[in-house]
């Protein structure tokens, strides 16, 4: 279900293809990105239009000839869309060295896919002073790479993109924690839509959208308390999620979603920005501090960050909804779903493959977790 002020959202993704069509004809630069540890602010700098490229769901047959069955479905599905034509509009692919699967996707699209440039960024994994320096490096590269296709970055460009899209984060943010407070005027499904939106639509305009949506929303003086949050609350962590409506149905097998640990959700808003002098060392110092992804951090230190967003938005359990043969996540559950057993907050693992379809048996494992968390 949508409601009205989602719609627009809705509409921004549905037509996305089109619109972005018609920008790159009219001579706009747009550069396609997988994960959201590439730092769009710097695409935005040197004058592109930052674009996440999406798989959604559906059936998979000329990307197999290029990769094999067991990478993710997110991973295959892109290539079939790019394969049929549908990332014609972009200028190049780039991407902030996260998975194995993601980045040794850049060379398959190289292979296959005609762009201008692909270009993959090599994150430092430490967060010191050395890896800071390597990680401004890196960024001088990505400029230099730009620059040969039209890019004309400045610092004072970087300044205005970073204040941009820290806007965007800490709108996005307030939407959060309303529901933290159990006082959102969304559903977990809309709230996805929203987000996802911000991945098509150039962010000045995405920006617009955000703030017309915050001005119509009602003031929001008193909290809820966390006793009447029925049905039972949880949070949902995995990795990109391509189908906001899994969310309802999660919710429809017994559930309210209050918060997620979500590569498409808060993974990418937080921190809103980072600290520094200057727009790079802002920039460097968010990318280093941000909500970490499993193919980025340990385990235990993820847990931690999990603890953290249970504890603010009082859910009782977690939902780890995972891409099928999305190892970086399958890799740290035996050790997050343990340590949260010791803290008393059940667990389940549900896999999803390219159809996104919840039926069945995933909808009576839910509703038995549902039914268990709310015995307890
Ligand atoms: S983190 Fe998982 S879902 Fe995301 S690209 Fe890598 S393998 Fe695919």
């Amino acid at each position: 279900m949508i409601t009205d002020s989602v719609i627009q959202f809705k509409e921004a993704i549905n037509t996305s293809k089109s619109r972005l069509n018609a920008l790159s004809e009219a001579g706009e630069k747009i550069i396609g990105y997988f994960c959201t540890y590439t730092p769009v602010e710097i695409i935005h700098a040197a004058g592109f239009i930052p674009v996440r490229i999406t798989g959604g769901y559906g059936n998979i047959d000329k990307a197999y000839q290029h990769v094999p069955d067991f990478i993710c479905p997110y991973m295959k599905l892109a290539l079939e869309k790019a394969l049929d034509g549908q990332y014609d509009f972009l200028s190049g692919l780039v991407q902030g060295y996260s998975c194995d699967a993601a980045c040794g996707m850049v060379n398959v699209w190289k292979d296959t896919v005609g762009l201008k440039i692909f270009h993959s960024i090599p994150l430092p994994y430490n967060n010191t002073l050395e890896s800071g320096n390597y990680f401004k490096s890196v960024l001088n590269e990505l400029i230099q790479k730009l620059d040969t296709i039209g890019g004309n970055f400045s610092e004072s460009a970087l300044n205005g993109s970073m204040n941009l899209y820290c806007r965007i984060r800490t709108l996005l943010y307030n939407l959060y924690q309303q529901r933290y407070k159990g006082n959102s005027d969304f559903s977990a499904a809309e709230l996805m839509t929203i987000i996802d939106a911000g991945s098509v639509v150039p962010p000045e305009d995405y920006l617009v959208m955000l703030e017309e949506l915050s001005a119509r929303l009602p003031d929001k003086g008193k909290e809820q308390s966390p006793g009447i949050l029925v049905p039972e609350p949880v949070l949902v962590s995995g990795s990109l999620i391509e189908r906001p409506e899994v969310m309802d149905m999660i919710e429809a097998s017994g559930g309210r979603i209050v918060a997620d640990d979500l590569c498409n959700g808060l993974r990418q808003i937080l921190p809103v920005d980072g600290k520094g002098k200057t727009p790079m060392e802002r920039l460097i110092h968010r990318y280093m501090n941000r909500f970490p992804c499993p193919s980025r951090s340990r385990a235990v230190d993820r847990g931690r960050r999990l603890l953290d967003i249970l504890n603010q938005s009082h859910a009782k359990g977690v939902i780890f909804l995972v891409q099928k043969f999305c190892t970086p996540h399958l890799a740290d559950i035996p050790i997050l779903s343990e340590s949260l057993k010791e803290l008393d907050y059940p667990s389940i693992l549900i896999e999803m493959d390219e159809t996104w379809q919840m039926e069945g048996q995933i909808k009576t494992r839910l509703e038995g977790f549902f039914e268990m968390i709310g015995r307890r």
